[in-house]
C-alpha cells in the first residue's frame, strides 16, 4: 500500500469509484502524477495518519506531483488545479451523478439531494476543510438572534500567483462562473479547476436549468440553480413562478433571488441565477407585524425586520404569483421624496425587489423585500447600503443571504478584532489610533469604553454582541421604510391602489 492506494481506497470508501475501478483509475493518477509504476512509490512521502482526511490524502501526491516536475510551484493556484483533477478522475460521469439523482427522487426529493450534497463534499468539491474555519456565532438583536460569520474559507493567493494572473490573456473560456461550460474545466490561473463539479438538469417554466452546491457553502446545502443560458439577472413574473415550481419538487429547501440592479443584489448580474438550501434563517423566525387578508385565500403580512418585507402566504400558488407581479410593477414605480426614494434618475431604475420562497405545510410563502440602489454624494456607494459609519464592519452589498439574517463579514475582521481586543484591554487607544488596522474602530472601540466595565472575561462576548447590533444597524440602512408606520401607510396604501385597478 502507498500514497497512490490511499486515495484509491478513500475514493472506494465514499462511494466516488467502486472497486471495480480501482486498477483503472489508479493507472489514470500514475499519468496525471508522472509516476511510472503506481504500485512501488518512493517511501519517502509519509502517508496521510487519518486515511479519510481529504486534504492529508491530497496533500503526499501534490509533494509527490512536485517532486515530478507536474506543477512547477505549490503555490495555491497550482495546488488546487492539480487536487482538482486528482478528484475529477475520481468523480463519477454527469451522466451517472444524473442518473442516480433521479432514481432516489423517485423515491424522495430529500434522499436525492442528500446523495448530491454528500457526493459535492466527498469529492471535495465543495472543500469542507476551508468551509470549517469560518468563524460563526449567534447575537440577541431586536430582530432575534442573527447569525454572524466571518469568512475565512476563500484562501489567499500568494503574490507571485497574482503576478502571474495579470500575464494571462483573458480566453472568455468559460463565459462566466455560473456557467454550465465549468462542469468538468481543468482551471487556469484566471478561472479556477471544476474537474470535480457536478450538475442536475431541472426545469422551470419549461426552460432548462440546472442545480448545483456552491463551493463557498455559508450555510447547509447552499445551492445554486442557474439557467442554461448565460443571460443577465431578471426578476419579473417568471422569476415567482419558477421560484414556487421549484418549491414543488424541492419541498425541503427554500429558494431565493438576489434583485437584478447593481448595489443591492449579490456579484453576478450577468448570469441569472437563485440560490436555494436546507436551512432555517433569523427571517424565517420574524415575528408579523401587521396582517393584510387579502382575500379568502391570500394574506399579506408585514414582517418585524430591519429591511421592508411584505410576506404573501397562500396554499394556491397562483394567488402568490399574481399578488408578487402587482408588487413589484407598482414598488418599481413608487416615488417619495420625502423618504428619499427616488424610482428612476435620468433612465436608471432604483427600485427593485427581492423575493425568497418557502413551504411551510400545504402553504406556499413569499417574502418579497423593497429595495433601492440609489447614490448621492453624502451615500457614493449607496443610500440604502450600509452607511460609512459601519464600514469598518461591513461594506460590501447586503444581498439575498444577509438580507436573511446571515451575515458574512470579511476575513481582515479577524486581526483587526485582536487588536481591538488588545487595545481595548490595554485601555490604550492612543497606541491604536496609530495602529492601520486598528485605527477605523476607534469610534466603535470608544463606544464600547463608555458603554461597558470591560474585562478579560467579558471581552469576548462583547464584542460579538456588538458586531450583532452593528449587523442589525447595516440591515436597517439598507431598509427604505425606517418607522413601521411609514411601511404600514405604504402597504395600506397599495393594497387600496391594487384593488381599484382589479
Ligand atoms: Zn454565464
Amino acid at each position: 500500500m502507498n500514497i497512490l492506494n490511499d486515495i484509491v481506497n478513500y475514493a472506494i470508501k465514499n462511494k466516488l469509484i467502486e472497486k471495480k475501478d480501482s486498477i483503472f483509475v489508479l493507472n489514470r493518477l500514475a499519468y496525471l502524477l508522472k509516476v511510472e509504476n503506481p504500485y512501488s512509490i518512493n517511501t519517502k512521502y509519509e502517508r496521510a495518519k487519518n486515511k479519510n482526511d481529504i486534504d492529508s490524502v491530497l496533500n503526499t501526491l501534490i509533494n509527490l506531483a512536485y517532486d515530478n516536475k507536474v506543477i512547477e510551484s505549490t503555490d495555491i493556484v497550482l495546488t488546487d488545479i492539480l487536487d482538482t483533477e486528482i478528484m475529477a478522475i475520481l468523480t463519477p460521469m454527469p451522466s451517472v451523478v444524473q442518473n442516480n439523482f433521479d432514481t432516489l427522487s423517485k423515491k424522495s426529493i430529500q434522499n436525492a439531494t442528500d446523495y448530491f450534497y454528500d457526493l459535492s463534499i466527498k469529492s471535495n468539491y465543495v472543500r469542507m476543510n476551508r468551509i470549517k474555519k469560518n468563524i460563526e456565532w449567534k447575537a440577541k438583536t431586536k430582530a432575534g438572534h442573527l447569525i454572524i460569520t466571518i469568512n475565512l474559507s476563500k484562501p489567499e493567493k500568494d503574490p507571485k500567483a497574482i503576478a502571474l494572473q495579470k500575464n494571462i490573456k483573458e480566453t472568455g473560456y468559460p463565459t462566466c462562473m455560473l456557467c454550465k461550460e465549468n462542469e468538468g474545466f481543468y482551471g487556469t490561473y484566471k478561472h479556477p479547476a471544476r474537474g470535480n463539479l457536478r450538475t442536475i438538469d431541472l426545469k422551470l417554466g419549461g426552460e432548462k436549468w440546472l442545480l448545483q452546491y456552491s463551493p463557498y457553502i455559508y450555510y447547509k446545502e447552499h445551492s445554486i440553480i442557474f439557467s442554461q443560458s448565460h443571460r443577465p439577472m431578471k426578476i419579473d413574473t417568471k422569476t415567482f413562478s419558477n421560484l414556487l415550481e421549484f418549491l414543488e419538487k424541492f419541498n425541503h429547501y427554500f429558494i431565493g433571488s438576489n434583485t437584478d440592479i447593481p448595489i443591492v443584489g449579490g456579484s453576478i448580474l450577468t448570469h441569472d441565477h437563485y440560490q436555494a438550501g436546507r436551512f432555517v434563517f433569523p427571517l424565517d423566525k420574524a415575528s408579523v407585524l401587521k396582517t393584510f387578508n387579502y382575500n379568502k385565500k391570500l394574506s399579506i403580512n408585514i414582517i418585524n425586520w430591519p429591511l421592508n418585507i411584505l410576506r404573501l402566504i397562500s396554499k394556491d400558488k397562483n394567488e402568490i404569483i399574481n399578488m408578487s407581479e402587482k408588487i413589484l410593477k407598482y414598488w418599481k414605480k413608487y416615488n417619495n421624496k420625502s423618504l428619499n426614494i427616488f424610482s428612476k434618475t435620468d433612465n436608471t431604475p432604483h427600485n427593485a425587489i427581492t423575493p425568497i420562497a418557502r413551504r411551510k405545510g400545504d402553504y406556499f410563502e413569499m417574502d418579497l423585500v423593497l429595495r433601492n440602489n440609489i447614490t448621492t454624494s453624502e451615500n457614493p456607494l449607496g443610500v440604502f447600503h450600509p452607511h460609512s459609519d459601519k464600514h469598518h464592519i461591513k461594506k460590501e452589498n447586503i444581498g439575498l443571504i444577509e438580507v436573511m439574517g446571515l451575515a458574512i463579514l470579511p476575513a481582515r475582521l479577524l486581526d483587526e478584532i485582536d487588536l481591538v481586543k488588545k487595545y481595548l484591554l490595554n485601555d490604550n487607544i492612543e497606541e491604536a489610533k496609530k495602529n492601520k488596522l486598528c485605527s477605523k474602530h476607534i469610534p466603535w472601540m470608544l463606544k464600547m469604553k463608555s458603554k461597558y466595565k470591560i474585562d478579560e472575561d467579558n471581552l469576548d462576548s462583547i464584542i460579538k454582541n456588538e458586531i450583532g447590533l452593528i449587523f442589525y444597524d447595516v440591515l436597517k440602512d439598507c431598509g427604505v421604510f425606517k418607522e413601521n408606520n411609514d411601511f404600514i401607510f405604504f402597504t395600506s396604501e397599495m393594497i387600496e391602489k391594487i384593488n381599484r385597478k382589479a
